[in-house]
């Protein structure tokens, strides 16, 4: 291909449309190149979008959009092999004029996101996948090698949106490979059902929508969590736990998933349906410790690629789109000024993500990751049981006095971790958390 541009963006996920559209919408002639039929195709997530961060890009998005459910709810549930133990939190006040996050479904919402990108002028060729970043003599990166006949372009500037595998940027050294301790390998499945029956199941009425993040011995002592989310027609269900927890146990996702599904909280809310998709994908959980060098010679990184994702808080489109949108700012205040795009000109990009949430947040839990990698077994198995024995029995009415309830609920912890153990766990989990 003769034509030059002035930015190439690799992928059409969620940070690739965020920057090629900043980059379009600011009057920069951007080719976006992605491997699937469209964008969207190749993309999995449970999906919760969060609505301010796609303001930011298209503040009418809410017109035309294709948005599953507004949440009104969030429900956090630790649970044993039997029972669950719950924090809800549902409030009317989400039932605003502009909700703040929505159930969506990838493979719809990209290809809403991706028409936007056009709309604005970027030049989009899905089914091209991109081989190798061009590289110049002195190792300046100047544009990108596809799979097409004469599939060679140039740039003054390539945006890396290719998501957590990055294979682009490992194969050219700009970065290693993600470690098996900072990724988690999730399988999700689309569960159908009526929408009154899905409605009925989940309190839920017109389009309020809610979610569920649960987290215990359904990952089997792994580091992991599990999701329910309620969309229209169709309840999307999935778990993930770490890449390095996996190969260590040798359990498999979809031995987990098979357990998550007839736990007796959840089996109850998908009787019946009918599974239309399964799909599995990577997830960065490394946190800060985990991001990468973000820019170089003719370069940056952004989204699941630059491994920017609060597994914490489970959000990782809207640093995905928040990333895009900054690395597109940085490069359009670097081309206004006519400056080419060194490495040195392209550290605006860092400047500008540190200064917001994205680096702000990920910096807040950096230990978080090793903390909960390392603790697994009592954060994901020992602690969900004792809290479900000590619920239970607070709970049940036996005719046994209450103190005695206590002590005993209090003696399970202390044989389990010791009173050095249970201090010393409450120590480090303030101390990653604050
Ligand atoms: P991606 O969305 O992965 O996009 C990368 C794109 O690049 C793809 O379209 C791919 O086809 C393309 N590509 C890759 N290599 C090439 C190549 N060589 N040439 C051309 N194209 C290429 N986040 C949330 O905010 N909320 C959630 O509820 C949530 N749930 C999740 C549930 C699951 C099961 C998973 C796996 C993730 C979830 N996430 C969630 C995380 C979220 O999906 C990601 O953070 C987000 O998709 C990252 O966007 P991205 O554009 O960086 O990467």
């Amino acid at each position: 291909i003769e034509e030059r541009f002035d930015a190439i963006v690799v992928g059409a996920g969620m940070a690739g449309n965020a920057a090629a559209l900043t980059l379009a919408q600011r009057g920069l002639k951007v080719l976006q190149l992605e491997r699937g039929e469209y964008s969207g195709s190749k993309n999995v997530q449970g999906a919760i979008l969060y609505a301010d961060m796609l303001e930011k890009l298209i503040p009418d998005f809410r017109e035309d959009a294709p948005l599953e459910r507004h949440l009104v709810e969030q429900r956090f549930w630790m649970m044993d092999d039997r029972a669950h133990v719950g924090l809800h939190y549902r409030s009317d006040d989400f039932n605003e004029e502009r909700p703040n996050r929505y159930t969506i479904i990838r493979a719809q919402f990209d290809k809403w996101f991706s028409s936007k990108v056009r709309e604005a002028g970027a030049t989009v060729l899905c089914e091209t996948t991109v081989t190798e970043l061009a590289q110049d003599a002195y190792g300046r990166v100047i544009g990108v090698r596809t799979d097409r006949h004469d599939g060679e372009v140039h740039a003054d500037v390539v945006v890396l949106a290719e998501g957590v595998n990055g294979l682009l940027g490992t194969r050219a050294d700009l970065r290693a490979r993600p470690r098996p301790d900072n990724v988690a390998l999730a399988v999700k499945e689309m569960h159908f059902l009526p929408r009154e029956t899905i409605e009925a199941r989940f309190n839920l009425k017109g389009d309020e929508g809610t979610v569920i993040e649960a987290a215990g011995t359904i990952s089997r002592g792994m580091t992991g969590m599990g999701f329910i989310y309620a969309n229209k027609e169709c309840v999307s269900l999935g778990i993930g736990c770490l890449v390095a927890d996996f190969e260590k146990t040798g359990e498999t996702p979809y031995g987990l998933l098979e357990r998550f599904k007839r736990h007796p909280s959840v089996a109850p809310l998908i009787e019946g349906s009918e599974v239309k998709e399964y799909s599995a994908h990577l997830i960065p959980e490394g946190g800060y410790n985990a991001i990468p060098q973000l820019y170089g010679e003719g370069w940056v990184v952004i989204g699941d690629a630059a491994q920017l994702n609060n597994a914490i808080h489970r959000e990782g489109s809207n640093l995905a789109m928040t990333s895009g949108r900054i690395a597109a700012e940085a490069i359009f205040q670097v081309k206004s000024r006519r400056d080419p795009m060194t490495k040195e000109n392209l550290s605006l990009y860092k400047k500008m993500l540190d200064d917001s949430f994205v680096i702000k947040d990920l910096k807040k839990y950096k230990d978080m990751p090793q903390l909960m990698h390392i603790q697994s077994q009592n954060f994901f198995l020992t602690y969900p049981q004792l809290v479900s024995k000590a619920m239970q029995n607070f709970v049940r009415v036996d005719g046994t006095p209450k103190i005695d309830k206590e002590k005993t609920t209090l003696r399970s912890f202390v044989k389990a971790r010791s009173w050095m153990g249970l201090f010393g766990d409450a120590y480090r989990f303030a101390r990653a958390w604050r």
